[in-house]
């Protein structure tokens, strides 16, 4: 069985329709596939049709941009009832944050002699509905600015970079409640990923768990060797989930090709037991959490 568990669709800032996404992975042979767009679940009915025509086991999820002790963490969210109204409530507020800081990032680009404009950046995202700094960046490309998102970010706007602007990020204790409430379960997407700093480490995580965090991603093209051994020593003190992943995001990101890390069999029978356990509960309350589609 293989299993990738953290994708992304023209929902959020990939390259490929969210059934062209689901297509590609069962060409790629995966048996799973979750579909993890930033902050919406957009994507997740065209997923579902097409991962029932190509016979593929489909999870739907969600990458949300969260902040804990003052740092961005991104949470993989699966399988909540993406209409539980908190849940919502939080989503839009980051959708819009991200949405709100493009017309700053053009600002200070045109600042830097760099003139990109809403509709460069509104052709670099059609189709999604989280508007933000990649299609930002597929501009500068376009313009000609750039050779490609690494340097727009390396260069302009990752964190620290000229033309970075800070935006909202949901509670991470809090989103990792709601999600729980909404039947689902939660993963820490990367947590070592593009920083030399071990943090989150096992005291943050132990807290994150004892709030229904039920494992993190280890296996990750931004982890190296040495990283994904101490989480993976952190996940087996701690009881996590270890999960694998690509992080594909079409040709929006070299590197993270369909199925170049996956997760283990048994580890996502776990994850999947966890949702079940919480859906019941978010059922009994009246929520409709979706399940795994088994196309
Ligand atoms: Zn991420
Ligand atoms: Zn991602």
């Amino acid at each position: 069985m293989r299993i990738d568990l953290h994708t992304h669709s023209r929902a959020s800032d990939g390259t490929q329709a969210p059934g062209d996404l689901v297509r590609a992975a069962a060409a790629a042979g995966l048996d799973v596939l979750a579909i993890t767009d930033h902050d919406t679940a957009d994507g997740w009915a065209e997923a579902e049709q097409a991962a029932l025509e190509v016979g593929i086991e489909l999870v739907r999820g969600m990458e949300v941009s969260t902040r804990h002790q003052g740092r961005g963490v991104h949470l993989l969210a699966y399988l909540p009832d993406p209409t539980h109204p908190p849940l919502v409530e939080q989503l839009t507020r980051v959708l819009s944050g991200r949405q709100a800081r493009v017309p700053d990032m053009l600002t200070r680009l045109r600042a830097l002699g760099i003139e990109v404009t809403d509709a460069d950046v509104a052709r670099a995202s059609a189709g999604t509905a989280a508007t933000g700094r990649p299609h930002v960046a597929d501009a500068l490309v376009a313009v000609g600015a750039v050779r490609d998102r690494t340097e727009a970010f390396d260069r302009y706007l990752g964190a620290g970079g000229p033309a970075y602007v800070d935006r909202y990020a949901a509670p991470l204790a809090e989103t990792i409640r709601l999600v729980t409430e909404a039947g689902g379960v939660t993963v820490v997407a990367h947590p070592w990923g593009r920083s030399q700093r071990e943090w989150p480490g096992e005291p943050e995580l132990a807290e994150l768990q004892a709030v229904g965090l039920s494992g993190i991603e280890v296996d990750h093209e931004d982890h190296t060797p040495g990283s994904r051994d101490k989480l993976r020593a952190i996940a087996r003190n701690l009881d996590l989930v270890v999960t694998g992943s690509s992080d594909h995001h079409g040709t929006g990101k070299i590197d993270h090709e369909l199925g170049c890390n996956t997760t283990d069999p048994e580890q996502y029978a776990r994850l999947v037991e966890a949702a079940a356990r919480a859906a019941e509960a978010a059922r009994a309350a009246g929520l409709a959490p979706p399940g795994v589609v088994r196309g």
